[in-house]
C-alpha cells in the first residue's frame, strides 16, 4: 500500500487552507482516492465518499478540496460539533467497485485515527459501506442505522425553500406557486413529494428520461427538457443534481425570484455569482445551510440521537435561513457572504475555546 501523506498545516494550498490531505492508491485492488481533511476545529472532518470518473487528477483534487472545504462551513453553520472532510475515490463506480478496494480504502480512513469520518455520497451505497466499516470504526450511513439520508436532506431544503419565499414574498405558502426542480433522484424526489402535497405547480427536469415518465405520472408534474430549464418561467429554481448550474451563462437567463435546491456548490463562482444574484434581487438560499439535513442525519447516528430529534434539527433550518436572509439585507451583502460569515464565526469562537 503507497501512502503518500502531505501536511498542510503551515501552508496555505490554493487558498483554502486544508489541515491534511491523504493520497491513496493500492494496486492490487485497483484502489485511487483522495482524502481531504479541511479543518477539526469543530470536531471530527465528517463528510461523504464520491466515487466518479474524473478526466484527470487534477480534477478529483480540485473536486475533493472544494467538497471538504463545504463541509467544514455546513457542519459548522449547522451547529454541529463536526469539522469538514471528504474523500473521493477515482473510478467507475458502476464497473470498477469491489469488497478490496472499500477495504484498502477502510485502512486509508483509519490510518488518520478518527480525524475523518465518511458516509455515502454521489456513486456510493450504504453496503459499499460495510465493506469500508471491515477495517475502521469511522463510518456512518450503514444499513441497519439512520440509513439513506436523502428524506431527511429533502426535509431541510424544503423547510429552507418556504423561509425564503416567506423573506421574498412576505408568505410561505406555495399553493399555486411554480417550482423547477432539476434532477429528481433520491433527493429531488422527496421534495417533489412535499411541493405536491402543499399544492404547488410543479416541472421536473432530470437527464433520466425514465424518472421523469414516472414523476409525471405519479404527481401528474409538468417537465422539461434538461436544455431547456432556464428558459422556464418559475418562482422558484430548486436545483438537486449536479453543482455549478448557477454561471456565467445561465444566470442571465434565469427566470425565478428564490432559489432553493439540495446540490452541493451551486454557484459556479460563490463571489461573483452570490453577488449578480444579490443585485438582482433573486433570493439565493444558501445550498450548503439548506441541504444539511443529510449531515444531521449522520451526526445523529454517531451520537444516538433520536429521528424525531433529527427531524427537528433539520426543521431548524427554517429559522437559520430567515436568520441569514436577514443579516443579508441588513449589511446590503450577498447571501452567500452572510452565510460564509456566520459559519466563519462560528469556528473562529470554537478555535478561542481549543486556546
Ligand atoms: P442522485 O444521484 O440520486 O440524483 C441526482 C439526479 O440528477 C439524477 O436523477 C440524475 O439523473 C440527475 N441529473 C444529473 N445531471 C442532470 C442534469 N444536467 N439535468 C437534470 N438532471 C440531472 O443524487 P442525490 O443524492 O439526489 O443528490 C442530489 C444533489 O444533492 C447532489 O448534488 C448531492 O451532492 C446533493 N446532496 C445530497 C444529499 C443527500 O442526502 N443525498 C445531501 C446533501 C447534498
Amino acid at each position: 500500500m503507497e501512502n503518500k501523506f502531505i501536511n498542510t498545516t503551515s501552508i496555505d494550498f490554493f487558498g483554502m487552507n486544508h489541515e491534511k490531505i491523504l493520497f491513496c492508491q493500492d494496486k492490487k485492488s485497483g484502489l485511487r482516492a483522495i482524502i481531504a481533511v479541511h479543518n477539526t476545529v469543530c470536531g471530527p472532518a465528517l463528510g461523504g465518499t464520491r466515487m466518479w470518473n474524473y478526466v484527470n487528477d487534477q480534477a478529483a483534487l480540485t473536486d475533493v478540496m472544494r467538497l471538504s472545504r463545504g463541509m467544514t462551513y455546513k457542519n459548522a453553520i449547522s451547529g454541529l460539533n463536526l469539522g469538514g472532510g471528504k474523500a473521493v475515490i477515482i473510478g467507475d463506480s458502476k464497473t470498477q467497485k469491489s469488497p478490496e478496494l472499500f477495504n484498502k480504502f477502510g485502512e486509508f480512513v483509519d490510518s488518520l485515527g478518527g480525524s475523518y469520518i465518511t458516509a455515502e455520497d454521489v456513486g456510493i451505497n450504504p453496503h459499499d459501506m460495510v465493506h469500508v466499516y471491515e477495517k475502521t470504526n469511522h463510518v456512518t450511513g450503514l444499513p441497519g442505522k439512520k440509513g439513506d439520508p436523502s428524506p431527511i436532506t429533502a426535509y431541510g431544503v424544503y423547510m429552507g425553500m418556504k423561509a425564503a419565499l416567506k423573506f421574498q414574498t412576505g408568505s410561505d405558502n406555495l399553493v399555486g406557486k411554480k417550482i423547477l426542480v432539476q434532477g429528481i433522484g433520491h433527493v429531488g424526489l422527496y421534495i417533489v413529494d412535499y411541493l405536491h402535497k402543499e399544492g404547488a405547480e410543479i416541472t421536473v427536469s432530470d437527464i433520466n428520461s425514465d424518472l421523469v415518465q414516472k414523476t409525471v405520472a405519479k404527481y401528474g408534474c409538468n417537465h422539461v427538457h434538461p436544455d431547456k430549464v432556464y428558459d422556464v418561467d418559475m418562482d422558484i429554481y430548486s436545483p438537486c443534481a449536479l453543482g455549478a448550474t448557477i454561471n456565467d451563462t445561465t444566470i442571465n437567463q434565469l427566470k425565478c425570484s428564490v432559489i432553493a435546491g439540495a446540490a452541493n456548490n451551486q454557484l459556479m463562482d460563490e463571489k461573483l455569482h452570490g453577488e449578480i444574484l444579490f443585485q438582482k434581487g433573486i433570493v439565493y438560499a444558501p445550498d450548503y445551510l439548506i441541504n444539511a439535513g443529510g449531515v444531521m442525519n449522520c451526526y445523529a447516528e454517531i451520537h444516538d440521537i433520536s429521528d424525531a430529534k433529527v427531524m427537528e434539527m433539520a426543521g431548524n433550518i427554517y429559522q437559520t435561513t430567515t436568520d441569514i436572509l436577514t443579516s443579508s439585507r441588513n449589511e446590503n451583502i450577498p447571501t452567500s457572504l452572510a452565510a460564509n460569515r456566520l459559519a466563519e464565526k462560528r469556528i473562529s469562537e470554537e478555535s478561542e475555546k481549543l486556546k
